[in-house]
């Protein structure tokens, strides 16, 4: 079916206000129900892309919890907690590590404006020790009943809202798509509108064709690929 321009207006309208510099990091979160309420969330935020360290040989897996928004919020598979920090290290994100320490920071007290990631840890375990010490800074959110800790994905829930609260008061959410660079923006755009042909063009290695403002790709491609959109 074609894409319709009113589709496209849509996508482009989500995609305004997406944000590349708010993120979370999950290390190995694996229940299908909290890793699809955690992707909702990304999604309902405007979180571009998350980020998850996984146990080895472990796939996996969303249900319907997810409400299909693992589709509009990429996940990033990582080997190691390690190779994660220093990938989001690199581009510029402070690192806020969720523990229930005494230690920790009243999670109300710091400031999300600038490139915030949220790392949080495994149903049962919480953050590995390793994972905590990578941390730039750690945070708890404060409780007051007889359980000692939040479900995962409600904790992220919590402080994704909090960090679009600050942005929000200080007039600093994206609307027209200055939440990412004009590259970023343009290929999602592509990989949202023609998820097939953006597959197609990544095993051919060549870039995507250029769509016009109505969202119809302005290029003549091969027959085979064309009849998949
Ligand atoms: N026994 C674990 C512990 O001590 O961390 C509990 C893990 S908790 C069920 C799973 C994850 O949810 C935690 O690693 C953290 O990321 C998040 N979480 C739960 N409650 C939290 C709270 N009050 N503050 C911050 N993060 C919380």
């Amino acid at each position: 079916m074609p894409l319709l321009p009113r589709r496209f207006q849509k996508l482009k309208s989500i995609l305004n206000g997406r944000m590349d510099d708010l993120t979370i990091l999950i290390e190995e979160v694996e229940k299908p129900h909290n890793l699809s309420a955690i992707m909702r969330t990304c999604d309902a935020i405007g979180v571009l892309e998350a980020h998850a360290v996984a146990k080895e040989s472990k796939t996996r897996t969303f249900n319907s919890t997810a409400q299909g928004s693992q589709k509009w919020v990429s996940l990033k598979d990582h080997k190691n907690i390690n190779g994660a920090v220093e990938t989001l290290k690199k581009r510029g994100f402070k690192l806020y590590g969720t523990n229930l320490s005494v230690h920790s920071i009243d999670y109300r007290l710091c400031d999300y404006r600038g490139p915030t990631a949220f790392v949080l840890g495994a149903e049962k375990w919480g953050l590995s020790d390793s994972a905590t010490q990578l941390m730039d800074a750690s945070i708890f959110i404060p409780m007051r009943g007889m359980v000692q800790s939040l479900n995962v994905s409600v904790a992220t829930a919590i402080l994704l809202f909090e960090a679009i609260r600050q942005r929000d008061l200080a007039g600093e959410m994206p609307k027209e798509g200055e939440g990412l660079s004009k590259d970023k923006y343009e290929q999602t755009l592509f990989e949202w509108s023609y998820p097939e042909v953006a597959n197609w063009c990544k095993e051919k290695g060549r870039q995507y064709p250029n769509l016009n403002s109505k969202g119809e790709i302005i290029e003549d491609l091969p027959r085979s690929i064309k009849v998949k959109y």
